[in-house]
């Protein structure tokens, strides 16, 4: 589960990382009564006026913008606002804007990347950093892999005292930096842990220009990003509470409040199938036979007939599915509840694509008799009798619908 910006940013308070003062708007009234407030406050000479999805990337898209006074903290707002955002991480039509964090402006002398990911192969935690922060990682990632630092995590140890330092130094950090660099990674271990998240980013990592207060410069996390395992939420109702249905796929979130397994791919043959293993099998065969499947769909193994009438809703109610192929093994999951479902959506919503339908198992006779009987209602029905042979149909029928 991901969550915004000013939300991770809350949580690194809670966990005593620094960040910079900052307050969530929803309109340009609040943005301009915001940079007034951390004038007063914070005695700010400049804001940044950050746009809160869940997409990054949001400075390319201009989606953070850097303000210096308080209406022009408004008009910027109101035209962050005012339209979607597209980043390169976004649909091309972008996301939109519901929420602005006005932070107070940094004057940043240098950026940083720091981030904690579970690294599956070495079995622990690992603490990731580059002095090159601010760009692109992933393209430092590609091309200058050495500029990655890399310290894995032991994960009953946990981080240790010298290896934050040798971060902070390979990091190229000096005097109080190094305290204050090595603090904060063991604050992010912390807050890792004890939130069950699967990555925490903070990119950038900002060292701020020398103060009477603090000669060195701070450590500054300006952006903050967490993403929290999903299988671990149950533990943490407050977590749970963080997500924005707004920022969602409308179409798996129906599916998850049926309980169906659905994921949105590029194809165009909309696929129905229990079972992960025979939903990533039927996959394969389809593509196997030259198609493009246009979701993963798994109804699972007890479904209702109402989740899979649901079911079928979604995937018709996607444009590009130009075919549809059912393949349904049933052994807790029953034949007969899916023929029922598809006589159901036939009659709800109706199928203008071919259907290509094999079934095989528990109540399959019920199942046959009862589309046999139906089948004069529902012309597009084509019934297949395995898996390989409904697989050429509905590519086939793909081929036949392009020419
Ligand atoms: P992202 O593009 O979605 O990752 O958003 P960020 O929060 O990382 O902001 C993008 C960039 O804006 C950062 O890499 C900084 O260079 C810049 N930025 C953000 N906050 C400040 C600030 O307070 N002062 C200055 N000078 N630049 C900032
Ligand atoms: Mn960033």
């Amino acid at each position: 589960m991901k969550i915004h910006e000013y939300q991770a940013r809350d949580l690194f308070v809670k966990h005593g990382i620094p960040v910079p003062d900052a307050i969530v708007v929803r309109n340009p009234d609040e943005a301009q009564r915001a940079y007034q407030k951390l004038e007063h406050d914070s005695h700010i000479e400049s804001a940044v006026v950050k746009a809160q999805v869940h997409a990054g990337g949001r400075g390319k898209g201009g989606g953070v913008r850097l303000v210096r006074s308080a209406e022009e903290c408004r008009k910027v707002a109101a035209e962050i606002l005012s339209r979607p955002l597209i980043t390169p991480q976004t649909d091309p039509e972008g996301v939109k804007v519901h929420r602005l964090m006005i932070a107070a402006g940094v004057k940043i002398t240098k950026e940083y990347y720091l981030a904690l990911a579970v690294d599956r192969a070495r079995h622990g935690l690992t603490l990731i950093a580059s002095a090159e922060g601010g760009m692109d990682i992933e393209t430092i990632a590609r091309e200058k892999p050495d500029k990655l630092i890399r310290e894995l995590i032991h994960p009953s140890v946990g981080l240790r005292p010298f290896q934050a330092r040798k971060v902070a130094y390979a990091l190229g950090f000096t005097g109080q930096q190094v305290r204050a660099g090595g603090k904060i990674m063991h604050q992010l271990c912390d807050l890792f842990i004890a939130s069950d998240a699967s990555l925490i980013e903070i990119n950038p990592l900002v060292v701020t220009g020398p103060t009477q207060d603090y000669p060195d410069g701070r450590v500054l996390a300006i952006d903050a990003k967490i993403d929290f395992d999903d299988n671990a939420l149950f533990r943490h109702p407050d977590l749970t509470e963080l997500a924005d249905p707004t920022e969602e796929d409308p179409a798996e979130r129906r599916a998850r409040q049926y309980g169906l397994s659905y994921i949105a791919l590029d194809g165009n043959i909309g696929c129905l199938v229990n079972g992960a293993g025979l939903a990533m099998s039927t996959m394969d065969i389809i593509k196997h036979h030259g198609g493009e499947p246009a979701n993963f769909l798994d109804v699972g193994g007890s479904a209702s007939e109402e989740a899979v009438t649901e079911a079928f809703r979604i995937i018709l109610g996607d444009e590009h599915v130009k075919a549809v192929l059912v393949n349904i093994f049933g052994g807790i999951a029953r034949c007969d509840t899916i023929a029922r479902a598809i006589i159901a959506a036939a009659g709800e919503v109706g199928f203008n694509v071919p259907l290509v339908v094999r079934l095989e198992g528990t109540n399959v006779e019920e199942a046959r008799r009862l589309l046999d009987a139906a089948q004069a209602d529902i012309p597009m029905l084509d019934p297949a009798r395995d898996l390989a042979e409904a697989a050429k149909k509905v590519t086939s029928a793909i081929g036949a619908a392009a020419v």
